[in-house]
């Protein structure tokens, strides 16, 4: 699944350029030219992340974003701004943008700043359930905290956000690749074995017996099921 970009900038040549870079690595990007269609744009419409020239006609990008953030979107934000405009950024951050880009920049870096805020914007949406209960365990996501009759369960952190992926995603398949990425985000050296590894630690620590799991179930030759 592609996310969905919108570019709020008003320099012709740098529209055309960052739409075919973004498509290229497979965003669907959408553009507006003006701080008001911006707006709403980014209001109306579902994005995945907002890229904010801060010069804009009709509208700031500091006043789009403050808006946004006023009407409560909580879109990443990422924006652009001129080289020496410190105070730009100052505000912007200030104001609810979550990352800024001095121009002019270099694709790869662009890039990069836009995985790392979809990234982080994914692992926020897993955040909000606080508390989960199967069988004899509850699990307080926020506190880190986790009890199995009652009594306390030690887990690692790498274990519980494999839990808390596999909770979020509970009745679905997940395969390993999609673990690799979600809950270790492609750190190097870590395998697929890796994975089993913390299953089998959660499971020791979690299931009544772990040799014949109830809750994390192995879908042979794919990855892992939670269901509950
Ligand atoms: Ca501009």
């Amino acid at each position: 699944m592609s996310a969905r970009i919108l570019l709020v900038e008003d320099e012709p040549g740098l529209v055309l350029t960052l739409s075919d870079l973004l498509s290229m690595e497979g965003y669907t990007v959408e553009s507006a030219t003006d701080g008001p269609t911006g707006l709403a744009k980014a209001s109306g419409e579902a994005f995945d992340l907002v890229i904010l020239d801060v010069m804009l006609p009709g509208k700031s990008g500091l006043e789009v974003c403050r808006e946004l953030r006023f009407h409560g979107k909580d879109v990443p934000v990422l924006m652009l701004t001129a080289k020496s405009q410190l105070v730009d950024r100052v505000v912007g951050l200030k104001i609810g943008a979550d990352d800024y880009l001095t121009k002019p920049f270099e694709a790869p870096e662009l890039l990069a700043r836009i995985e790392a805020l979809l990234r982080r914007a994914k692992k926020e949406k897993l955040a909000p359930m606080g508390r989960f209960q199967f069988g004899n365990v509850e699990v307080d996501f926020e506190k880190a905290d986790v009890t199995k009759g009652g009594v306390p369960v030690s887990l690692a952190g790498k274990e519980l956000e494999l839990l808390r992926y596999l909770v979020d995603h509970r009745g679905n398949v997940v395969s390993r690749d999609e673990l690799l990425e979600g809950v270790w985000e492609y750190q190097p050296g870590v395998s697929s074995r890796t994975i089993d590894v913390h299953v089998a630690w959660l499971r020791q620590k979690l299931e009544e017996n772990p040799q014949n799991p109830k809750f994390i179930h192995t879908v042979r030759g794919v990855g892992y099921r939670f269901s509950a």
